[in-house]
């Protein structure tokens, strides 16, 4: 069977993942054209502005290609809020769309929330009136292609779906760069030869890719694949803080340990340096998601040892807040501390699940003022953040232009967010507490330090201890 030519693409959900994804589609594929629909009218009017809903190195110019045609092409890549048209107009519709952790009802605090993807495809099954390519962008429990083919069943019959599973492995903040040189395509799909060929048809779309770099494999392997992923790199940054707090209580530096353990080819060096806890919106979403899928099997010791990655994540967090604490003689009544970075990684103004904002509550709980400065993060999103946490918190925040008048007579500056302006502007400053991890995928880098002020008296450079 011949695999059909993509022509026109659809992308619901014009989110981290939808709007970087199809503008690096569309502008490696000018022969394609590629809406990306939203329900959000505020997020489409910014995805045809100048100023992008969202920030990523380079996105703008790829924008500028793919949807002005800067390059001299017909342009190919469109943002709209006329999600029918789009729909049936496209013969591949990717389905981008967020699955966050339910907070009600059954599985609440751990199963993925599928209410947005089953609302995308009720729309494709309403608003098609030819076969179509369904692929499943998005982060979703193991089976959920079984659940779109039951809707589509039901509600357009008469109608062909083939449904894949193409799960996305960008990082925000590197997200161009991963998606120009993606360490895999992944597409899943069903064994017979009209799934293989609509499989086929999507990998023509990765068309710069390299051929063996993209990995086809059953619909259900894909599905977990992308959850297990993530688990596993939300692990490993576990597993270096654990080590990192036997560390601290034994004399044994965690820089050191980590260096030697990562010489072993079979464990390598990546995602090993120690931080104050991971963030952004996956990890933590779906590690408990995997919690759910092995309690729903029950398999409680494998749910117990995946529900010990997130545990330990917050003990983390609550052990940083407590180390700055006893730095400042155990008492933050009315001390400034200076935070320096808001995003929960470099490179992103976004702050989903940002340690920032856990560690930013734990010190104004013991008393604090905080003075906060992130280079990309607005002064109202860092309200919306604390009201959100940690409700009557604004009194004691003030949201600063830059870092050096967000350190003036801060008895202490934590750094959350490893920007590169401060790591380059306050190098050679007396610090203490260096944690961080390098980043492959959405997770946070952290670092404490004292500014030259600390009443701490202590000089702690490059020592993450606990003291
Ligand atoms: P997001 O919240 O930034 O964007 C999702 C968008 O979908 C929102 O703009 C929302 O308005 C829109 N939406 C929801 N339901 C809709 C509907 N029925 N019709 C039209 N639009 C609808 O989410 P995101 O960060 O882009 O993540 C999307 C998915 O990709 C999630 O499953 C996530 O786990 C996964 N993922 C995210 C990342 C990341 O770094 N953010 C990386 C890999 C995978």
């Amino acid at each position: 069977m011949l695999p059909k030519t993509v022509k026109r693409i659809c992308c619901i959900g014009a989110g981290y993942v939808g709007g970087p994804t199809c503008a690096v589609i569309a502008k490696q594929n000018p022969d394609i054209q590629v809406t990306v629909v939203d329900l959000s009218e505020a997020r489409i009017a910014a995805w045809k502005s100048t100023a992008l809903p969202i920030f990523e190195p380079d996105l703008y110019e790829i924008v500028e290609v793919a949807r002005d045609g800067t390059d001299g092409r017909r342009p190919n890549l469109h943002f709209s809020t006329d999600i029918a048209t789009a729909i049936d107009e496209a013969d591949l519709i990717f389905i981008a769309v967020n699955t966050p952790t339910k907070t009600a009802g059954l599985g609440a605090g751990k199963a993925s929330n599928l209410a947005y993807v089953e609302s995308a495809a009720r729309m494709i099954a309403e608003a098609a009136t030819s076969d179509k390519i369904v692929v499943e962008k998005s982060t979703v429990p193991c089976g959920t292609a079984d659940s779109l083919r039951t809707i589509f069943a039901a509600l357009a019959p008469h109608l062909a779906f083939d449904i894949l599973s193409n799960p996305e492995f960008l990082a925000e903040g590197t997200a161009i760069n991963d998606l120009l040189n993606p360490d895999r395509i992944l597409i899943g799909s069903l064994k017979d030869a009209k799934s293989k060929s609509a499989a086929e048809a999507l990998a023509q779309v990765y068309n710069w890719v390299p051929r063996n770099r993209i990995v086809t494999v059953n619909i259900w392997s894909s599905e977990l694949a992308k959850l297990a992923a993530n688990c596993m790199l939300a692990q490993r940054i576990s597993s270096i803080n654990s080590l990192s707090a036997i560390c601290e209580a034994t004399g044994a530096e965690i820089e050191e340990l980590a260096q030697v353990v990562g010489l072993d080819v079979r464990i390598g060096g990546r995602m090993l340096k120690a931080s104050a806890g991971f963030g952004g919106s996956c990890f933590k979403k779906d590690v408990l998601s995997l919690v759910y899928i092995a309690e729903s099997l029950h398999l409680e010791e494998v749910a117990l040892h995946w529900k010990s990655v997130v545990d330990l994540n917050e003990y983390q967090k609550g052990r940083f807040a407590r180390r700055i604490t006893r730095a400042l003689h155990n008492t933050l009544a009315n001390k400034r501390i200076a935070i320096l970075g808001w995003a929960y990684k470099k490179n992103t103004r976004d702050t989903r699940e940002s340690a920032a904002i856990t560690i930013a509550g734990q010190l104004i709980a013991e008393g604090a003022q905080l003075a906060i400065y992130d280079p990309l993060v607005s002064e109202k999103q860092i309200f919306d953040d604390l009201e959100s946490a940690c409700p009557n918190a604004s009194s004691s925040v003030k949201v600063y232009p830059d870092a050096s008048a967000a350190c003036i007579d801060a008895c202490a500056v934590v750094i959350m967010t490893e920007w590169d302006e401060f790591k380059t502007d306050y190098a050679g400053s007396p610090t203490f507490g260096g944690m961080a991890n390098s980043s492959t995928d959405d997770h946070h880098l952290t670092s404490t330090s004292t500014s030259a002020s600390s009443d701490s008296g202590i000089d702690m450079q490059d020592d993450p201890s606990e003291k």
